[in-house]
């Protein structure tokens, strides 16, 4: 094996993991694709409550942000009164960019309750989201698991009225 063979299988699997988050991105963005615009913060607050109460999760104290900027989101983690990986006052901390013409969307709150429902914030949590072993086994986890998951859930709930 010659070191152009091991640079092109080097330049393959790349192409494949890079390939792959482009996909991941495509499908997730495509599963936003004519979703409800979330119109202000009382709005978003109300569609976010639909979204809670659609997945069951009225038990679970979820804040949700508006976090303004364009490229900040949307997303959620399990977060503390004492801190990260605390346990005084537990919540889920879910922040929607509202600035964002694309992402500013029902589907984009359905996503981020889903990842509450099935538990993804809880693991992340669990494991320490700070810890160097923990980021790299939620990244994994989260990429490969988490995430296809959740978006396959939101493209097939597309058939419902509101979305
Ligand atoms: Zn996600």
């Amino acid at each position: 094996m010659s070191f152009k063979d091991v640079l092109e299988i080097v330049a393959y699997s790349g192409g494949g993991f890079l390939g792959y988050f482009v996909l991941l991105d495509s499908l997730s963005l495509l599963s936003l694709r004519g979703s409800e615009k979330i119109k202000d913060y009382e709005h978003l607050q109300e569609v976010a409550k639909e979204e809670q109460i659609r997945l069951g999760l009225e038990d679970k104290n979820i804040r949700v942000r508006d976090f303004g900027y364009k490229n900040e989101g949307p997303g959620v983690s399990r977060q503390s009164e004492d801190g990260p990986c605390g346990t005084i006052n537990s919540f889920y901390d879910m922040f929607i960019p509202s600035k964002s013409s694309f992402v500013n969307r029902r589907m984009a709150l359905r996503h981020e309750h889903y990842h509450i429902k099935d538990g993804h914030c809880d693991s992340a949590y669990n494991l320490g989201w700070y810890g160097w072993k923990g980021r790299i086994w939620n990244f994994i986890r989260n990429s490969f698991y988490d995430e296809p998951k959740t978006i396959l859930h939101c493209l097939k709930s597309r058939k419902e009225d509101k979305f």
